[in-house]
């Protein structure tokens, strides 16, 4: 088995070259202004993941976090897509995200901190699809993510991608579930629960009527998609209730 880097093909792929010594790595955090002593570049990953939450006055801590989860998403984008993203492209992504996270924060007070607190492990035999878009109308791009966790938290899959175009928010997050039902389908996972925030787009997806909106050709996607799954359900972090669909 091949463990060498994909990104520099020049060194074990080891936790602390995808997230620190990668040349590719080190240019997005030098590109985001974060940067640590090289005394610290010989530490284990935890060890200098601690010194960067301690000593980066400068730069927040969602800065930190959202860069780390953008890399490894890169990361399996290359490994099981052959997609290559440049420096600029991460780099743009991650600030777009921060940025957007700290405008919710400042709309909603602290929503984004209680739902990562109230994700639930699904049950047993089952995988839970958790999905979310970003648009940030100062550079006019949106973004969508989702990710596949089973029982014991475990992360089975993730994607991002930014869309083709300046889309709303509940197209784009439409468009998260398209791509993380497919991701599940292709890894085999079809006893699935969606959960979302959107509590527009599960609605949508729950009723039984066609829908009219902008977004019904995703929604026809959707239920088709949805259809071909032996179980699935959804439910809304809003008001914590699963619901068959179909
Ligand atoms: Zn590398």
């Amino acid at each position: 088995m091949n463990t060498s880097c994909l990104r520099c093909n020049s060194s074990t792929e080891s936790i602390e070259h995808v997230f620190r010594d990668c040349q590719f790595t080190q240019y997005v955090w030098q590109g985001l202004g974060v940067t640590w002593p090289t005394n610290i570049n010989s530490v284990s990953f935890f060890e200098w993941l601690s010194w960067l939450f301690k000593h980066q006055l400068l730069h927040s801590k969602e800065l930190i976090t959202y860069t780390l989860w953008a890399i490894w998403t890169s990361r399996n984008k290359h490994m099981h897509e052959g997609k290559n993203q440049s420096v600029q492209s991460l780099i743009t992504y991650i600030r777009g995200c921060v940025s957007e996270y700290k405008n919710c924060l400042q709309k909603q007070g602290c929503c984004q901190i209680q739902m990562e607190v109230r994700w639930s492990p699904p049950p047993e035999g089952y995988t839970k699809l958790n999905f979310d878009a970003c648009c940030i109308p100062a550079t006019r791009r949106a973004f969508s993510g989702f990710i596949l966790r089973n029982t014991q938290g475990d992360v089975l899959g993730s994607g991002t991608k930014e869309q083709e175009g300046f889309v709303s928010v509940l197209l784009s997050e439409a468009n998260a579930l398209k791509d993380g039902i497919k991701h599940a389908l292709h890894l085999g996972f079809e006893n699935l629960i969606i959960e979302s925030d959107s509590r527009a787009l599960i609605e949508k997806l729950e009723s039984k009527h066609d829908d009219a909106s902008e977004i019904r050709t995703a929604i026809a996607d959707i239920k088709s998609l949805v259809r071909s799954l032996p179980t699935v359900a959804s439910s809304s972090l809003q008001d914590l209730e699963t619901k068959r669909l179909t």
